[in-house]
């Protein structure tokens, strides 16, 4: 097997005839077992659309090593420990160092080192702690498919972090623990990532059924997020491009949870702003306790925090940006570092995509607009917008 690069990858599926010139270390023992296994490939399955050229071959390590050996006296005396791998080493070194097991005893039981030393390893397995009722609210934090960057956020806050998980109980957050989820009945159940799997819309239908709000984090779980894009290719076109072959792929189109299942709140962004999580936090927890009115982000665009930090406008420079249609909320992080907002956090309620278009017309096309639109799955929503 080869294992190529990322950039080397994404280079050939930009370009399906590129010839992709690699360095490879092939021994001759390897070079016949592909040679072998290219003859195998059966045609009717599908033509191999990159061809790997060996444009230097490497000598093989173990020759390098054996030449650089050769060149040095051994040393009898060394070879007393078991880490040459002749067998009477190793048998010698059994005999004599390792403990004995006795027979018939369980391994658990077993302690091999004092306690403590490794009192993990020797205590004996414990019951399951009655789960003792803290009276607190309970929260999860699920995961469809993502690249929990939005979970990451969170605990990228530290301390804020742990002082706002204090004030609840934690009943399924993967990063922080693997305990299986018992199922309970919660306050406010957090989704992240795209119900893109069978399995994924299962976990987000039954995590509605058992919370009293269903709080979506994100934008892959609130707008399909980057995945959306293989929803404007041919069906199996951008599932050929990660997978050479393709059956029991499932490639269902992306959809958003609210697809799914009701939504009641959502934290916009890729990732999220975990400074909004932080503000908004309890006043869900307010609503899920008390009923009270859910909160709402306020409809500003990203232009009002980009001014705010004096930045030079992009439009004025006959630069693309969608900010004025755009939710802030996250500090115009990107107009400030001199890149267009592309919309990750979705079209504000009252944004005006026909004024944003007629803007943008002499700086980008309509074609350049709508690949643009597809990156965060803005297209959708605009195209709804417009209808
Ligand atoms: S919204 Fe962005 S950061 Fe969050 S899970 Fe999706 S891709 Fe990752
Ligand atoms: S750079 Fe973009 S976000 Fe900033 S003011 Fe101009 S349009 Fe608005
Ligand atoms: S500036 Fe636009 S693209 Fe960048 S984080 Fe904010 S909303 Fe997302």
């Amino acid at each position: 097997m080869v294992f190529l690069s990322p950039k080397i990858c994404y280079n050939a599926l930009m370009d399906e005839d590129k010839t992709i010139k690699i360095k490879i270390r092939l021994s001759e023992d390897n070079t016949e077992k592909i040679q072998k296994r290219t003859e195998k490939i059966p045609k009717a399955v599908e033509k191999p659309r990159t061809v790997l050229k060996v444009v230097e071959e490497i000598p093989e390590e173990d020759e390098i090593v054996d030449k650089f050996h050769k060149n040095i006296p051994r040393v009898p005396e060394l070879r007393t420990t078991p880490f040459h791998h002749e067998k009477e080493d190793v048998d010698k070194f059994h005999e004599t160092e390792m403990p004995k097991i006795p027979k018939h005893s369980h391994i658990e039981n077993y302690k091999m080192f004092p306690e403590d030393h490794h009192p993990k390893r020797v205590a004996p397995i414990e019951n399951k702690k009655e789960k003792v009722e803290t009276g607190r609210p309970k929260i999860a934090i699920v995961s469809l498919t993502s690249c929990e960057g939005c979970q990451f956020a969170l605990l990228d806050l530290g301390e804020k972090f742990i002082e706002l998980m204090n004030k609840v109980e934690m009943v399924d957050f993967r990063l922080l623990e693997d305990e299986e989820d018992a199922g309970e009945k919660l306050d406010i159940g957090f989704v992240e990532g795209n119900p893109m799997t069978a399995a994924n819309k299962k976990t987000l239908k039954e995590l509605r059924k058992r919370s009293k709000l269903l709080v979506v984090v994100g934008n892959c779980a609130a707008m399909g997020g980057i995945p959306e894009i293989k929803n404007y290719r041919k069906e199996k076109q951008t599932a050929k491009h990660v997978y050479r072959y393709i059956q029991g792929i499932e490639n269902e189109p992306i959809q958003e949870v609210d697809n799914f299942v009701k939504v009641d709140f959502t934290f916009p962004g890729c990732p999220i702003t975990a400074e909004e999580f932080l503000a908004y936090f309890p006043m869900l927890l307010e609503s899920a306790a008390t009923g009270k009115t859910l909160p709402e982000i306020a409809d500003k665009p990203v232009c009002v925090e980009c001014k705010k930090k004096g930045n030079r406008c992009l439009l004025l420079d006959k630069k693309p940006c969608f900010g004025p249609m755009i939710l802030g909320g996250c500090d115009a992080v990107c107009p400030s570092s001199k890149m267009m907002c592309q919309g990750c956090r979705g079209l504000r309620p009252t944004g005006n995509v026909k004024a944003m278009r007629a803007t943008l017309k002499n700086m980008m096309s309509d074609e350049e607009f709508e690949n643009t639109t597809e990156i965060y799955g803005l297209r959708d929503d605009i195209e709804e917008r417009e209808k």
